[in-house]
């Protein structure tokens, strides 16, 4: 595998029309148009992963089930991808990270009072359908925040 230096001097090449900042941490963000890695963490998969955001186009997201559909998109592209640089991308590694979104959401769509799998109203706010409570959850995680709080 080559290594987060080498590979970030060949995606500059390879890909113009993103901005590469190191960072600490790997994310996407849209509206700067920018990939942001660490040089700290080598891992490439995480790298590609962002880059596949960026080249999806992804945004932002309303409901948490968008998060995870997008994820899953950008893991499905991050295989096709990853080959092109001869990086191996291990299904453990993204069905893992696949479910610690899937864990997320589960914990935030549980009544808090009832434990009753909510339905979600808007962005930050589900209803209980089983004893009618409404309860609001933290602003919605980005790719990289949430995977920042799964590794610490
Ligand atoms: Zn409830
Ligand atoms: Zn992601």
């Amino acid at each position: 595998m080559p290594s987060t230096i080498s590979l970030i001097k060949k995606l500059r090449s390879d890909y113009p029309q993103f901005i590469f900042k190191k960072s600490n941490g790997f994310s996407w963000s849209h509206s700067e148009n920018t990939i942001f890695y660490t040089e700290k963490d080598d891992n490439n998969s995480l790298l590609m992963h962002e880059l596949s955001h960026a080249l999806l186009g992804h945004t932002s997201y309303n409901r948490d089930i968008q998060l995870i559909a997008m994820e899953r998109e950008a893991w499905d592209h991050t295989i096709k991808l990853a080959l092109k640089y001869d990086i191996i991308i291990s299904d453990d590694m993204v069905q893992s990270n696949l479910d610690t979104y899937r864990d997320w959401l589960h914990k935030r769509s549980t009544c808090p009072k009832c434990t009753a799998n909510g339905l979600q109203t808007g962005k930050n706010t589900f209803k209980c359908l089983a004893c009618g409570h409404s309860w609001r959850v933290n602003d919605a995680k980005t790719c990289a925040l949430r995977r920042y709080n799964v590794k610490t």
